[in-house]
């Protein structure tokens, strides 16, 4: 149970939002920790601080129309929830996925208002997306679909004003097609409205690699913050997409072993070490399936249709595939099997009762949007270099990137440090993100 304010005020977010679990998770989640800084900001409670953060500030949702290869008219239904910009410009991704809907994005920006803050960098938060699923079909279907969704989404863009990115279901090639019809459509090369660009038409180095490297970076510092390290550790990476790809990555780099990767239909284990050149060529070229690894790579490497990828024995898990991916039981099934750390690649795919397990046992636990901050962070970077017409290099834009993964971390340690939490990363990033954004929103008025 919350305290009265806090209950009365998700009693009201209950109402409000009917029917949007992870909507009314992300913000449990939150109010939790904020209960531990009531009594020393009484201005909150005084300036409606936090009703006004639970409600939108604005939020758009519109019928997306596309023919497909068939002939065939089909209806898709697009979202934008512009969140918050009192620290900037709404910025966050756009997930295409069946399972769109509008809490599922709601959810996802509102955890984006404070990751967003913690990064440091001047921007808002914002989410959106379609229920339209890209598997198994074709570029120029994607294409048409592209199209037709910013027709719609572009008047409510800018760079000043909305910046899309992208999430599950969109990467460099949705992008391109985004890209290319808001520029149709407006007649300006806006380089700075959306981020995730290719690198010869605006984007940024170290975009592509940045949130499942920040995610590794994280687990690294927290990890440090111990006295221990990835060296020769065993590393569970959940998800073959953009984040756990880099996840695998870093992991390497920094000398851990990762041996898993998954997708919806089950999870490939290899002892000897993910092989990440054959796993990318099937993933990110070929857009295979992930029981492709275990049939291509031999080697004993063995795929498990279903189950769970947590089952695998680790040291350090990157779960980094989608929301309440990890169960309770699978956070036991973690913590029997000694793993040190764990660091959400994905936002909130660890359930609340999963974390509950994992600070019972003093596992190093970051989540979402302290450890993968690091994608926003390097698309608000990919857009300082629109701004001045400028294209650092991968060296200087990494070396920005771990900066601000170390800063995060330590700000989320300090931060529950003067809270009384020490080692808390959860009530750290909550606390930390949300005072900015609330100092900011006072010092607006009531807008
Ligand atoms: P991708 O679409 O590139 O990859 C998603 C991966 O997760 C795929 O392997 C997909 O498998 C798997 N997956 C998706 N849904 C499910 C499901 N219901 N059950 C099991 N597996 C599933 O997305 P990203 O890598 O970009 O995003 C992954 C997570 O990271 C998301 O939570 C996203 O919000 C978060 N994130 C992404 C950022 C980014 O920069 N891209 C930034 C910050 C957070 P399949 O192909 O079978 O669906």
């Amino acid at each position: 149970m919350l305290d009265s304010t806090l209950q009365g005020t998700f009693d009201q977010v209950l109402r409000r939002n009917a029917g949007e679990p992870e909507f009314h998770q992300a913000v449990r989640e939150v109010f939790e920790s904020l209960e531990l800084i009531q009594d020393r900001h009484p201005e909150y409670q005084e300036h409606g601080i936090l009703m006004r953060m639970c409600e939108p500030e604005r939020q758009i949702i519109f019928r997306v129309p596309w023919v497909d290869d068939q002939g065939v008219t089909q209806v898709n239904r697009g979202f934008r929830v512009e969140y918050n910009s009192a620290l900037g410009p709404y910025k966050g991704g756009l997930r295409f996925h069946p399972s769109v809907n509008l809490g599922i994005v709601k959810f996802l920006g509102f955890e984006q208002i404070f990751k967003n803050s913690l990064t440091g960098l001047p921007i808002g938060g914002g989410k959106g997306g379609s229920d339209f699923d890209p598997h198994g079909r074709s570029d120029g279907e994607v294409m048409r679909f592209c199209q037709s969704f910013m027709t719609e989404l572009h008047r409510h863009m800018g760079e000043y004003t909305d910046v899309p990115a992208g999430d599950i279901g969109v990467g460099a090639r949705e992008i391109g097609y985004l890209f290319g019809q808001y520029k149709r459509l407006t007649n300006r090369y806006e380089a700075g409205v959306l981020t995730g660009k290719g690198l010869d038409w605006g984007g940024s180095l170290v975009r592509k690699e940045a949130t499942g490297y920040g995610a590794a970076i994280f687990a690294d510092e927290m990890l440090k913050a111990r006295g221990s390290s990835f060296e020769g550790k065993r590393v569970a990476v959940s998800g073959s997409g953009n984040v756990a790809l880099y996840a695998i990555e870093k992991a390497q780099q920094l000398g851990g072993v990762p041996i898993t990767a998954s997708d919806s239909s089950g999870y490939v284990v290899d002892e000897n070490g993910i092989d990440l050149q054959l796993l990318q060529q099937i993933k990110e070229v070929e857009r295979g399936r992930i029981h492709e690894y275990a049939d291509r790579r031999g080697n004993g490497a063995r795929f498990v249709k279903g189950g769970s990828v947590w089952d695998v024995p680790a040291a350090i898990a990157l779960p980094s595939a989608t929301q309440n991916e990890l169960s309770e039981a699978d956070a036991q099934t973690l913590v029997k099997n000694g793993v040190e750390a764990v660091s959400e690649g994905a936002n909130m795919p660890c359930t609340p009762e999963a974390v509950t397990v994992f600070r019972e046992a003093g596992t190093a636990f970051g989540p979402g949007k302290a450890a993968n901050a690091g994608g926003v962070a390097t698309s608000a970077l990919e857009m300082q270099q629109n701004a001045s017409r400028d294209a650092w290099s991968f060296e200087h834009t990494e070396r920005r990137l771990t900066e601000i993964m170390k800063n995060i971390h330590s700000t989320c340690l300090e931060t529950a440090e003067e809270l009384g939490r020490p080692g808390d990363y959860v009530v750290g990033a909550n606390v930390a993100g949300f005072r900015k954004v609330a100092d900011a929103m006072i010092a607006f008025g009531v807008i």
